[in-house]
């Protein structure tokens, strides 16, 4: 059977040759409650194939997958070597802003034309060597982990800012998770040297303790002691952020037709769609045909973030474009096609499916699906966010919980923290698909809200056992049901 997720019960009986009943009845057996016109997802349908003797093989029904796919493969002698594209992140009040501020003030080279007069989300800084960093100015993991969730990688490496009159503190940790959640290499900034008792020791200490042993003291992760404010060691910390950037060999084709990220669209009312891009592959030209989920249109103007006009942009370039024909959203990936009938083509099909698509639950991981994944045997890896009241009880907990892991099956703790289960958490449980676990706490009304939309589990325990033992179960297979 060929086919892509969105078959109905019914459909699926058709295809198979048998009765509607009877695929009802193993879905049944597998305690999927189906009706004829519900669409069953890939793993179902593998399932349930699978009963009846059939094979199944998943053709991508995102048309553009399928073009990106079919172009053929660079060559070696077009791959170039492109900027990096870096994030700051970390504690409110850290330093950030004056991070970032510092950054685009001093390091635009003496000579360039013009300052950084727009702000369109990223930009991009050619330093004293001539390399260049483009920096995504959208500053906080929850961005940083909300555009991942919608399957983009933005960011090459992380930038995690902490103040050293300070200490690590919660968004610390969150950024951390985020970062090494989305395999995104860290380099850490200790912020405020300028500051009377500042003391980076006792931060590089704290990082220890975490397991982040920082490369001074016999470590991985290099770091830099810097003062935002007044400018020092923010060099030495950007040649850093090179230094890691090379390790990653990053490479892209500017010869290919252009794709790469929307950061962020709005209305102009004079001029009509605006869209803040990052180009990650190939070079995007004035009039190029572009598509971007459901909008399309033909690029009309192009500047970049010092409101010069531009004709291309090529891999790692920030630019503000004129063009679509709506607001695409942040984090969506934009493509250039060949006509603009392509483009409409697929922009319809887009609108159709997420039409059909927002009539059914989306399809997140939940505890009940662990047992039949692994049963088919396409699960390894079980994340986890855990919350709780108290430290104390949120590290027996995970330390429980990633005991379970066995030979098929690794569990993994992906960030936990000591208080309410946040917007923040259910965000990186969506990007990551993980449950939550929350021990003695509960979500807020904002997190509870956007768990129900992206359909990600929060489960909440008032005693370890019982979460520990849900959890045990689930990898068994064996879970009962939740009442
Ligand atoms: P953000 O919330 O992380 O963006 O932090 P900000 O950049 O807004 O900085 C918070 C406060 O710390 C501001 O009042 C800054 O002026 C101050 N600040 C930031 N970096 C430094 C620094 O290196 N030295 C000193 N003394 N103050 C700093």
């Amino acid at each position: 059977l060929k086919l892509t997720e969105y078959v109905t019960v019914s459909d699926l009986a058709n295809m198979m040759n048998i009765p509607v009943n009877e695929v009802i009845a193993t879905c049944m057996s597998i305690d999927m409650m189906v009706s004829i016109n519900m669409r069953l997802d890939a793993e179902t349908i593998k399932l349930v194939a699978e009963e009846f003797g059939f094979e199944t093989e998943f053709v991508s029904s995102d048309v553009v997958a399928a073009i990106q796919e079919s172009t053929e493969e660079d060559s070696e002698e077009d791959l170039l070597d492109r900027a990096p594209i870096v994030t700051v992140m970390g504690h409110v009040d850290h330093g950030k802003t004056s991070l970032l501020d510092n950054i685009r003030k001093t390091n635009v080279i003496a000579g360039e034309a013009g300052g950084i007069t727009q702000h369109i989300g990223s930009y991009s800084v050619k330093l004293p060597s001539g390399r260049h960093i483009t920096f995504l100015d959208t500053p906080g993991h929850e961005a940083f982990t909300a555009m991942r969730a919608r399957g983009a990688k933005a960011t090459d490496i992380a930038i995690i800012i902490i103040a050293s009159d300070d200490k690590v503190m919660p968004q610390t940790v969150e950024a951390i998770n985020h970062a090494t959640a989305a395999g995104v290499p860290m380099v850490f900034a200790f912020n405020k040297i300028d500051v009377a008792g500042a003391d980076p020791n006792k931060i590089r200490e704290q990082l220890a303790s975490m397991n982040y042993l920082v490369e001074d003291w016999g470590g991985k992760y290099q770091c830099q002691e810097i003062s935002a404010k007044k400018g020092i060691g923010v060099n030495e910390l950007l040649e850093k952020v090179l230094l890691e950037a090379d390790i990653l060999e990053l490479k892209a084709n500017p010869k290919r037709r252009a794709s790469g990220l929307i950061i962020e669209s709005s209305l102009d009312k004079g001029r009509g769609y605006v869209s803040n891009i990052l180009v990650q592959n190939g070079t995007l030209r004035v009039g190029d045909v572009i598509l971007a989920g459901k909008y399309y249109g033909r690029v009309k103007a192009m500047t970049n973030e010092r409101n010069q006009a531009l004709k291309e942009a090529g891999p790692s370039i920030p630019a503000t474009i004129l063009g679509f024909n709506g607001p695409p959203s942040a984090g969506d990936t934009f493509n250039v096609l060949e006509t603009e009938h392509e483009a409409r083509d697929i922009a319809n099909k887009r609108t159709q499916l997420e039409r059909e698509q927002g009539l059914r639950t989306q399809k997140m991981l939940t505890l009940d699906d662990i047992g039949r994944r692994i049963a088919i045997g396409n699960f390894q890896e079980l994340n986890l966010i855990i919350k709780g009241d108290v430290d104390g009880s949120v590290e027996a907990l995970s330390d429980s919980l990633i005991r379970l892991s066995a030979e098929e099956i690794v569990v993994r703790v992906i960030h936990k923290g000591v208080g309410q289960i946040s917007e923040s958490d259910v965000v990186l449980a969506e990007a990551s698909q993980a449950i939550i676990i929350g021990f003695q706490v509960r979500p807020s009304a904002g997190a509870r809200k956007s768990a129900e939309q992206a359909g990600v589990e929060i489960r909440t325990y008032s005693i370890i056992y019982d979460a520990i033992e849900d959890v045990r179960s689930a990898m068994e297979g064996m879970l009962s049901p939740e009442i």
